[in-house]
């Protein structure tokens, strides 16, 4: 089968490789769309902490059919269409899998660092895992739903807003635009924030109602003037550390910050920000973490998607073209959302 093999950062062609064999519980699919996600790149050039074991495959937003199941394999049959998301497995038994959080289990097996990723003609999924996709799902916009999408979603939930609320998304990458298409069916009240502004354009065209680029000096004041006082949640996208410093300054009381872009590590191997303490306490801000979202999670993200809320694919590409869909991401020029399409022979 064709697959896109990384060897090593920024060391990356398709080659020619075995197609995987289903293990216990596991299922081959055959895949028909995937999303490419700034994560593959991040996972692909060793950006974080964590070192990929290369040669690897990367891709977790995929969607196929199910050709040949594993031994023990009794959930899922030949034919049936799955999504293979970032979590490729979970232990089913620790107190973050049995509380309904099974994204937190100490022990989840990601797809792409530990198991083929979605960047081949088929790769493998664990059949308790693999995610059932709705009936009238468009699956080349839905695919990025299975990481992007949901953890777009999963952020705007953990923010616990009301309708109309104010939400600042900062960073219009792939999560942002996601985060702007939740976002509007949950009925708040959008301000995006970038420095570039032709993701800004998009931003607006897609439902922001407001845009800011990041570097307009009276950026926080007129933010402040607009919400009366702050925005009640951040949804931080952004990969620039400087992003969630802004993101404190511009929350409302007992507002709350969610970071989900990662930024690449500095120097000292480390991804952090400077927090105010005393303005958190007098304040009573959160700054949370979310981390894409559960199988529970990601059943909502799709149903909302089917109900066709989710926007248009930014570019419809074939395998060979994620080399260059990588140096869109790094130099920060993707619009949108780059989906796979393998049932083109291009
Ligand atoms: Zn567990
Ligand atoms: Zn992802």
């Amino acid at each position: 089968m064709k697959a896109f093999v990384v060897k090593g950062p920024k060391e990356y062609s398709v080659e020619l490789i075995d197609i995987p064999k289903p293990l216990n519980n596991e299922v081959l699919v055959k895949l028909e769309t995937s999303g490419v996600c700034h994560t593959d790149l991040h996972i692909a050039n060793n950006d974080w902490p964590r070192q990929p074991k290369y040669p690897m495959v990367p891709g977790h937003e995929g969607i196929g059919i199910v050709t040949k199941i594993g031994p023990n394999c009794k959930k899922i049959k030949v034919g049936d269409r799955v999504g293979i998301g970032y979590m490729f497995s979970a232990c089913g038994q620790c107190e973050y899998c049995v509380g309904g959080k099974e994204i937190l289990c100490p022990s989840r097996v990601v797809t792409s660092l530990t198991k083929p990723g979605t960047f081949a003609q088929y790769t493998i999924g664990n059949e308790d895992y693999v995610l059932p996709i709705p009936n009238n799902l468009d699956i080349l916009g839905g695919a990025p739903i299975l990481c992007g999408g949901v953890t777009s979603y999963k952020a705007l939930k953990q923010a616990n807003l009301k309708v109309g609320d104010y939400v600042a998304i900062i960073g219009i990458g792939g999560l942002g635009h996601f985060a702007i298409a939740y976002a509007k069916a949950m009925g708040l009240n959008i301000i995006a924030i970038d420095i570039n502004n032709k993701k800004l354009e998009s931003a607006k065209n897609e439902g922001a109602h407001y845009t800011f680029n990041a570097n307009y000096f009276s950026l926080v004041e007129q933010i402040k003037s607009i919400t009366n006082g702050g925005v009640h949640a951040v949804i931080n996208t952004s990969v620039a550390t400087n992003s969630a410093i802004l993101g404190m300054s511009i929350l409302r009381r007992a507002g709350k910050q969610v970071l989900v872009g990662v930024p690449p590590k500095d120097k000292n191997n480390k991804i952090e920000f400077p927090l105010s303490i005393l303005a958190t306490i007098s304040g009573e801000q959160q700054v949370l973490g979310s981390v894409v979202g559960t199988r529970q999670d990601t059943k909502e993200a799709l149903a909302l998607g089917e109900k066709g809320i989710i926007s248009k694919v930014g570019q419809v590409i074939s395998l060979e073209q994620i080399g260059e869909v990588f140096e869109k991401l790094s130099k920060g020029e993707l619009i949108g959302r780059a989906v796979i399409d393998f049932r083109i022979n291009k």
